[in-house]
């Protein structure tokens, strides 16, 4: 197996707290034997679980960069049994330049695993995370948002699993983290994503989608916040009682739950995010700019549940994903 060029200045069996880098060696014209130092901390004291906690896996999503930069300057050694690795910004490249992917090769790091040693920057980083990180840890949290184009519900959530114990263990662990919703989540496709890498691993898994439009509020920061230390203390690794918040089950039973756009045009939301719907209850219209005095083209709900996601711009391309319905999951 080709070795991963990144080295780190971190010892991850080291007690005490570390601040250092994952070094990827990054050649080119304006550094020639440069590198990209990825901000790494590792936390630990003695034996005990092992977390592994992420922001920016996109770069544009920031309630995670921000709780857990701020996370790694505050967790003391005593507060902590086993391990906690915080990676702020996975994607740097992609969180420095505030996009999505990647400005030096394109790549969406969350569609690049499980990567490749001998691949571009971003399946380098996604080998590094694949090969050496996950195997260290025993929960690990993704911290996503809805980046430029997306704006959501603040959810925790996790995925259908071929295994029941498994798929448990990551639907407890996404209750844990007690975010306003708690859903089980549908992708539109699970090739190339780090969740799918970490649960065919076996990780206890939870991954957010905390709100969107390429910044964070101080609310989402909060949830953020509150979910990591929450999830750390079901882990184990931290002590003390959860902090709890009421928290409204979704599910996304399938593909119905999402609305394309088959045009381009002038997006209107007719309801906000979270606003319960009925079957054919009006959810937005679109509205041709290429000339005055055509009726919008209207989009309404396929499905009763809430408003959980929604395309963030003032305009919408066709293909791009309008709205997703999930529904709310009946009281116990
Ligand atoms: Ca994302």
């Amino acid at each position: 197996m080709i070795q991963n060029p990144i080295t780190s200045d971190v010892h991850f069996e080291r007690d005490g707290v570390q601040h250092g880098y994952l070094r990827l060696p990054h050649s080119r014209d304006d550094s020639a034997w440069g590198s990209i130092p990825i901000p790494i901390t590792v936390i630990k004291n003695e034996d005990g679980p092992t977390a592994l906690l992420s922001g920016a896996n996109h770069g544009d999503e920031f309630e995670g960069p921000v709780a857990l930069f701020d996370l790694a300057r505050t967790l003391a050694v005593p507060e902590v049994s086993g391990r906690v690795i915080i990676v702020p910004a996975m994607n740097y490249p992609a969180f420095r330049a505030s996009t999505r992917t990647s400005p030096i090769d394109g790549g969406n790091l969350n569609r690049s695993f499980p990567g490749r040693p001998d691949g571009t920057i971003t399946e380098k980083i996604a080998d590094f995370f694949s090969r050496t990180l996950l195997p260290l840890a025993d929960v690990v949290v993704d911290i996503h948002s809805g980046g430029k184009t997306l704006a959501f519900v603040p959810f925790a959530a996790s995925h259908e699993l071929g295994d029941q114990e498994h798929q448990a263990r990551c639907a407890t662990a996404a209750v844990a983290f007690a975010a306003p919703y708690t859903l089980r989540m549908r992708e539109l496709d699970t090739v190339g994503l780090y969740d799918t890498t970490a649960e065919s691993l076996g990780k206890t898994f939870v991954t957010t989608e905390l709100g969107g439009g390429g910044s964070a509020s101080a609310r989402t920061i909060s949830i953020a916040r509150r979910g990591v230390r929450n999830v750390l203390k079901h882990a184990g690794i931290l002590a003390g009682p959860l902090e709890s918040a009421v928290s409204i089950q979704l599910d996304m039973p399938g593909d119905e739950c999402f609305t394309f756009a088959d045009i381009p045009g002038l997006i209107e939301f007719c309801i906000e995010l979270g606003a319960e719907v009925r079957t054919g209850d009006l959810v937005a219209r679109t509205h041709d700019i290429t000339r005055t005095g055509a009726a919008p083209l209207e989009h309404h709900a396929q499905l009763d549940g809430i408003l959980a996601a929604r395309h963030f711009p003032g305009l919408i391309q066709s293909g791009d994903c309008m709205a997703v319905i999930a529904t709310l999951v009946k009281g116990d």
